[in-house]
């Protein structure tokens, strides 16, 4: 019999939209090739609103690659969406809370593959969901998705690794918000440590949602009061004028690291704009850098990735600063983005690993990883 994956897609979190592309890719290699022949797709749909579902709405959502869009308003009479009117009624009377009765048809799933990015998703949320219903699934546990979600945790098990990283200053949504006599000298403790320009980001997004480079202390006050709006925790960063370089990782006890790669663009960062505007961003694959720089930088990433206790998967970014040759780690992503034309396919790719290969190898590193 075929073994049926449960791809799990979509979430509630501002990289929806990416989450969507990466299944699509994941599916199809699926059911291509020598994939076609073990493995059946069940997607799993999580609606922006957070409501699951199954069969032919998912189904829907994947192949027109179009969010499902609920007007909650007036459930019964909105359908901007692929789906059919009876499952969009039915998804909107689904409460976020009640999902026992999609978990239980799901029970069929036997290795799921949550290709979710961002919070409530790659965040170990999903996974220990997924833990409790003692099914295998692709990629980091709880505490490595966790820990590779939050830049704050990640940059202290970095940091007792004796990874290099960037100076930062740990920042709480309260000492932003609660008490106007705390948020100057706060301002005044990041300019003394840090200087300008800066990084200001919630300690738990990504895809650069959040993020602002800053240049001045009414920049820097805007972006701590925006950050402050996306989560309790935040980080500010030294900022670095650096070449962006991407190493992937692939296993679980053992894993390997891939070429490296490098992201060149011309917008002022990588923010979410230059990263999902097609032509605002190029791959180098691999990375013009010099044989031992590359082979630091890959010995690195699998230190990263067992620093924070990651599985199957993860992309580790680093900084390279050309003028004293010095790799700064900047982060790890456990569940990064895996459209056809995303890092870390293609680096594997470029390593000898092929999309279907690649997307086999994490099913079968999945069900290693939860054998009793
Ligand atoms: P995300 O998890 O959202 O990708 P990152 O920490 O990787 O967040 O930041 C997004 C982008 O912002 C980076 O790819 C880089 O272009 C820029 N950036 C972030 N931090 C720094 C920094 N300390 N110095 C220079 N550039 C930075
Ligand atoms: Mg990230
Ligand atoms: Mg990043």
């Amino acid at each position: 019999a075929k073994m049926r994956v449960g791809l799990l897609f979509g979430g509630c979190s501002g990289e929806h939209e990416v989450s969507i592309r990466s299944a699509q890719a994941i599916a199809k290699a699926l059911s291509t090739g020598a994939n076609a022949d073990k493995y059946e797709v069940l997607p799993v749909h999580i609606s922006k609103e957070g409501h699951w579902l199954m069969g032919e709405v998912a189904q829907q959502v994947l192949a027109s690659g179009t969010p499902l869009q609920l007007a909650t308003s007036d459930p019964a009479a909105s359908l901007h969406s692929p789906a059919s009117a009876a499952a969009t009624l039915e998804a909107a009377q689904q409460s976020p809370l009640n999902r026992l009765p999609i978990l239980k048809q799901a029970a069929a799933i036997d290795i799921w593959f949550p290709i979710l990015h961002g919070p409530n998703g790659e965040d170990g949320t999903i996974q220990g969901l997924l833990q409790l219903m003692q099914v295998p699934f692709v990629g980091s546990g709880v505490l490595g998705s966790a820990m590779g979600m939050d830049k704050l945790a990640m940059k202290m098990a970095f940091a007792q690794a004796g990874l290099p990283q960037v100076k930062y200053v740990a920042v709480t949504r309260a000492e932003v918000w609660s008490n106007p006599c705390v948020f100057p000298k706060l301002c005044d403790r990041i300019e003394a440590e840090l200087g300008y320009p800066c990084f200001v980001k919630p300690a738990n997004l990504g895809s650069s949602v959040g993020i602002s480079k800053v240049r001045s202390r009414d920049e820097l006050e805007k972006a701590l009061d925006s950050a402050a709006s996306y989560d309790r925790r935040l980080i500010v960063e030294a900022g670095v004028t650096a070449r962006e370089v991407e190493c992937a990782v692939l296993g679980n006890d053992q894993a390997k690291a891939s070429v490296v790669g490098e992201i060149s663009f011309h917008s002022d960062f990588y923010d979410y704009e230059t990263k999902y505007s097609a032509g605002q961003a190029e791959l180098t694959i691999p990375a013009d850098l010099p044989e031992q720089l590359t082979r630091q930088i890959q010995a690195m990433a699998l230190q990263a990735f067992q620093a924070v206790d990651a599985a199957g998967i993860s992309r580790v970014d680093f900084f390279y600063l050309e003028q004293t040759g010095e790799i700064l780690i900047n982060e790890i992503n456990t569940m990064p983005g895996f459209t056809a034309t995303s890092m870390y396919p293609m680096l594997w790719q470029a390593s000898g690993v092929d999309f279907p290969e690649l997307v086999d190898r994490l099913v079968q590193l999945g069900l290693e990883r939860t054998a009793p």
